[in-house]
């Protein structure tokens, strides 16, 4: 298998477009306001068009590259595609969509997650049941929910869409693309590659530097998020190996099955840490989730930590090799198997 190989240098965040496929596929970059600082666009060639894969975040910002790009390209913008829900994603989505009167295609279960309003206070009582479940304390929840204050949708979103099916296609101008649908990032998140342009549009499904967060969500507290992110990164490992992987973060590459290898590597190193911790100390999620991670203060940083831990301990109490008992003060403590 090929080791990763990395072959483009990024565009600046200022709607400058590089070639990535000469003449089919056209990549920018667009800022987002977190410690992830950036996501990666494409424009793929539609006849005399470009279909336009995934938005940015809905803000000025985003809004004014979008302004200064459009009139800059060779052809209208036929449609928009959004791998999955994501704010960074289909933020523009229902912007753009208004805007050009294009059709948007995008999985069942992502359009309606993103048809949903995005309710950040953090004060249903199922939320603060899983934050207190985790050992976080109601004045942290509070602050997280200070702290989110400007995440939520700030255009409506589209009101209408084309679905996108895993193992069907999606054919964009001279090429089919074959659709891949994937688990444990997001409920449905699709990917597309076509074949005989050797490309992966990955979305967050495969990222060549960073892991894609895992996470159990307040809104099933019980879900099982990286078993189903390991099978899909086996489905999409499949793929030949010399595909040039195109995805939303960080750099295009080269050595699919080696990165959604290294992935699942990763994910196995992570699952015995956590066994390792639990054999020394039983802790909760939000403990557990200190001495796994390197501590970042910002609320979104430690919502997300929370959240992977908890991924990581839901795999290994499927498999029994941790235990989860309820404390008198609500927190779920975990203990590797066996132990008093
Ligand atoms: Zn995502
Ligand atoms: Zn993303």
């Amino acid at each position: 298998m090929a080791a990763l190989e990395f072959p483009f240098e990024p565009p600046a965040c200022n709607g400058e477009l590089i070639d990535v496929v000469p003449g089919e596929i056209k990549w920018l970059r667009m800022p987002l306001p977190m410690a992830l600082n950036h996501i990666n666009l494409y424009l793929v060639r539609d006849g005399a068009g470009w279909r336009i894969i995934d938005t940015g975040f809905d803000t000025g910002a985003t809004r004014e590259l979008w302004e200064r790009i459009l009139p800059s390209l060779d052809g209208p913008v036929t449609g928009i595609v959004c791998t999955h829900h994501h704010g960074d994603h289909s933020g523009l989505a229902g912007w753009l969509t208004e805007k050009l009167r294009v059709p948007l295609h995008m999985s069942r279960a992502e359009y309606f997650a993103m048809r949903l309003v995005h309710d950040l206070s953090l004060d249903s009582w199922e939320d603060r049941a899983y934050f207190r479940h985790a050992g976080v304390s109601d004045e942290q929840v509070a602050g997280f929910a200070q702290a989110l204050r400007g995440f939520e949708r700030r255009s409506p979103p589209a009101m209408a869409y084309h679905r996108l099916r895993d193992r069907e296609t999606l054919t964009i101008g001279d090429h089919v693309w074959a659709l891949r649908s994937g688990e444990g990032h997001s409920p449905e998140h699709i990917a597309l590659y076509s074949s005989d342009l050797g490309v992966l549009l990955s979305g967050d499904q495969l990222l060549g530097r960073i892991t894609p967060n895992v996470g159990v969500m307040p809104f099933e507290p019980e879900a099982n998020p990286l078993e189903e992110w390991l099978v899909s990164l086996d489905y999409i490992g499949e793929l030949p190996d010399e595909t040039l992987v195109l995805p939303a973060h960080e750099l295009p590459f080269h050595g699919l099955r080696t990165r959604a290898l290294e992935l699942k590597a990763h994910h196995g190193t992570t699952l015995e840490r956590v066994a390792a911790l639990c054999a020394e100390q039983p802790d909760t999620v939000y403990g557990l989730s200190r001495r796994l991670f390197r501590h970042r203060p910002g609320a979104m940083d430690t919502i997300m930590a929370v959240g992977e831990t908890m991924a990581h301990l839901a795999y290994l109490l499927k498999q029994q090799r941790v235990q989860r008992t309820l404390t008198a003060e609500g927190c779920h403590v975990y203990r590797i198997s066996g132990a008093a």
